[in-house]
């Protein structure tokens, strides 16, 4: 645990220059009303006096921080969990004030607004909640649906059905979001190619069409019920559920801009692509990270030691060139659009080749990265996106 004072010193070093620098956001709320079995994320039930005593303390962490933070503008705020629809409207608003009161919050004409993404659990919201938020300056919402088949919901121990989703989505849309994310899960137990095809094509033919959408395989997280009762899927299975994904979102206009993310043009998640082009971002609240300055920082974990808002003990990571280098490649490489010759070479005063020549050779030669016509980007091919863990390796010294 590190203090305040060495995190002061090194972002004043790095904001000599007038300019603002640019900041994305990320306020963590780490109450669910009931664990998933599959989970591993930072989230537990709790009572309602804790979740206020927790509101209270965000928004002092919010009022003290900043102040480190007065030469940066915000780019993107993203309320993450567990379930931030926990929370009431009044509290939402009180925390939203909060940062727009502490942190340079630009002002944006309305076909620039900045993006305030919301987690959004169904069964959890009330179209007076969901009005409030959008009031508050919520801009875009994720709903976390993950299956559309309440057999499988209730094996993966959601508190929710498709028909609680159903009902957020078109509250949702009647209150005016224009920018919603579906979260969705393939690879579950015993899962057939139909169940999850039923799953895609109800997503695929919401009215109106979803924006954005978020599908990840299950991960069988250790410590969690699903790791000590299944087993994952046969990799053949895998493998289809992966390509039916992929086939069926590109027939519906839905273009991959990272491997486990599709958008229709122009929404792609601008938060996200921060963590991927590893951008500066403050996390704030129980077990939070950031990334400063080069630095990887991450809040206590302990809901105890949080509530009592001593904000200066926190975990500090200063990452080496090769690990910075290593970060840039395998995020990088993540997005569809890839990694940038120059912005390597600006960022590390070497070249790509320089330091991966016999890496990228080799990727190459099988076929899994590509170099655009001009030789600025570097991105990974059509089998290389269906292999990236295995090219990822190359990148890990
Ligand atoms: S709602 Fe999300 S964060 Fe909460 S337990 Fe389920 S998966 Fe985890």
């Amino acid at each position: 645990m590190k203090k305040n004072k060495m995190l002061i010193e090194q972002l004043e070093k790095d904001t000599s220059c007038c300019e603002k620098r640019q900041l994305s956001l990320y306020l963590h709320i780490p109450f669910c009303v009931k664990k998933c079995l599959y989970c591993d994320f930072l989230s537990f039930e709790s009572d309602q006096e804790h979740i206020n005593r927790y509101v209270i303390t965000l928004i002092k962490e919010i009022e003290k921080k900043a102040l480190l933070f007065k030469d940066y503008e915000l780019k993107t705020i993203f309320f993450g969990g567990g379930t931030p629809s926990l929370l009431n409207g009044k509290q939402l608003c009180q925390i939203m004030d909060a940062v727009k009161m502490h942190f340079n919050v630009p002002i944006h004409c309305e076909h620039t607004e900045m993006e305030i993404s919301m987690e959004i659990n169904p069964g959890t919201v009330t179209r007076e909640k969901l009005s409030a938020y959008y009031q508050a300056g919520i801009n875009r919402i994720s709903i976390g649906l993950q299956s559309a088949n309440n057999q499988e919901l209730k094996l993966l121990g959601r508190i929710h059905t498709y028909e609680d989703f159903q009902k957020t989505y078109q509250m949702a849309r009647s209150i005016g979001f224009q920018n919603v994310n579906v979260d969705i899960m393939s690879a579950l137990p015993n899962q057939t190619l139909e169940q999850y095809k039923d799953t895609l094509e109800k997503i695929l033919n919401l009215e109106p069409e979803v924006e954005h959408i978020s599908a990840y395989s299950l991960i069988l997280e250790e410590g969690t019920y699903f790791y000590d009762h299944y087993e994952y899927l046969d990799e053949e299975t895998d493998r289809s559920l992966y390509e039916l994904t992929k086939n069926m979102l590109f027939e519906k206009g839905y273009y991959r801009y990272e491997i486990s993310n599709y958008a229709k043009t122009g929404h792609e998640c601008l938060h996200n692509e921060v963590y991927w082009r590893r951008k500066e971002y403050l996390g704030l609240g129980l077990g939070a990270s950031s990334f400063l300055a080069e630095k990887r920082f991450k809040n206590t974990n302990d809901l105890n030691q949080y509530l009592e808002e001593d904000f200066s003990r926190y975990e500090e990571q200063e990452l080496t060139k090769q690990e910075q280098m290593e970060e840039f490649m395998f995020l990088g490489l993540r997005l569809t659009k890839g990694i940038s010759l120059n912005e390597f070479e600006s960022n590390f005063k070497v070249s790509l080749y320089d330091v991966y020549g016999k890496e990228i050779k080799q990727l190459m030669k099988e076929g899994l990265l590509c170099l655009d016509d001009y030789h600025q980007h570097l991105t990974l091919s059509q089998r290389g996106f269906d292999l990236s863990n295995y090219v990822f390796r190359y990148f890990l010294k």
